[in-house]
């Protein structure tokens, strides 16, 4: 983009912020700079004087090892608030370590922040409220899939349509896009935390060992698949004995994490496939050439994107960087108002408040 003196001059003394809020990570982005916040979405609370201790990495790095008074929150759940003063006080910090990075004080910024398809008016206002709340000046809604698009450099703006499936933590969003906006969504509760929890039953089952959700995950992103491999792999896991009680060590394969995950990964192929079976000739036609993008950390699973496109046959690809797509997609709205400006989405005057 070309160098333009008045918005570098603007940008000294105003903040214009992207927020992806999702419910495993939450990313800041700061126009000119980037982006400067990637955080899991944890806060741990003090449960007698509901006062946040840590939030971020440093609360996620306290699950399952906190003592009793503590319990750790994800203040979103299913992609949508579910703890407003949670969230709150999240983006508050969030917005505050944006504002301490700053040299001059600023005044308060604008930001544009990313909702799920098809939720509610109550839900999309508490989002809203949140935001306004943790000290913004003015907040814009996108929704996510137009910014996971954005951001993965689709031609959303162009005619031809698009489809987007984003695999975050709690939900699996799919968006089919031409030039009006989404055409057809589907969100789906089975995403990556689904997986985690479908390999903690695995272990349950077959060795009788516990493991915690930290540990599933990292079994999921190191030998964790959705199709076969070039090459299987093993990992040795640590958890404990459900019958004798004693730590113990198991030895496990990519085959069998693969098998275990087996059954949740259909359901986002079934769902992926419903998606496609409502959209016009005309748009399954543009998605013969342009494919289907996977965006949000579950795309890196390895081989779905070979399962996607060996089920359903059609090309699918991963994002580049697809953990940050709804971030830097919604970035770009400030960049350019006139073009993408069509695609905020607006609250209706007067619907009721949330519930705290
Ligand atoms: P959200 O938008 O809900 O915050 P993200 O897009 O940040 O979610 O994705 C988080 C999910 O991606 C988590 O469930 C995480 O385990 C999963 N994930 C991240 N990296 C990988 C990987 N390499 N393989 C499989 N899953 C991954
Ligand atoms: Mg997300």
């Amino acid at each position: 983009m070309a160098f333009n003196p008045i918005n570098w001059l603007l940008g000294l003394f105003s903040l214009d912020i992207a927020i992806d809020l999702g419910t495993a990570n939450t990313l800041v982005l700061v126009r000119g700079k980037g982006i400067v916040i990637n955080e899991p979405s944890w806060v741990t609370i003090d449960k007698k004087q509901r006062l946040p201790l840590s939030i971020g990495l440093e609360a996620k790095e306290m699950l399952g090892r906190t003592p009793g008074n503590v319990v750790v929150v994800r203040p979103l759940r299913d992609g949508v608030i579910s703890e407003f003063d949670v969230t709150r006080v999240m983006l508050e910090y969030f917005i505050g370590r944006v504002h301490e990075q700053s040299v001059v004080p600023l005044p308060r910024p604008r930001v544009v922040i990313g909702i799920p398809t098809g939720v509610t008016e109550v839900e999309k206002r508490a989002v809203y409220d949140a935001v306004m709340a943790a000290g913004a000046r003015q907040v814009f809604l996108l929704e996510e899939p137009i910014a996971s698009a954005l951001g993965a450099g689709l031609p959303i703006s162009e005619t031809r349509g698009s489809m987007v499936v984003d695999i975050g933590g709690g939900t699996t969003e799919v968006a089919v896009m031409s030039m009006s906006g989404v055409v057809a969504s589907r969100s789906l509760r089975v995403a990556g935390d689904e997986l985690d929890q479908d390999i903690i039953q695995y272990l349950r089952n077959k060795y009788n060992l516990l493991v915690g959700q930290g540990i599933a995950e990292k079994i999921k992103m190191n030998i964790g698949s959705a199709y076969p491999l070039p090459t299987e792999r093993t990992m040795e896991v640590r958890g404990r004995n459900l019958v004798t009680g004693l730590p113990e060590t198991v030895e496990i394969s990519s085959v069998e994490v693969r098998d275990a995950l087996s059954a949740s990964v259909q359901v986002i192929v079934d769902t992926v496939r419903d998606a496609l079976d409502e959209i016009p000739p005309e748009i399954v036609a543009d998605l013969m050439d342009i494919g289907i993008c996977l965006a949000g950390g579950g795309a890196l699973l390895q081989g779905l994107a070979e399962r996607l496109s060996d089920e359903l046959n059609l090309r699918v690809w991963v994002a580049e960087d697809p953990l940050t797509c709804v971030v830097r997609g919604a970035g770009m709205l400030f960049e350019n108002f006139d073009t993408l400006g069509i695609y905020i989405v607006g609250l209706e005057r007067g619907s009721t408040h949330h519930n705290v």
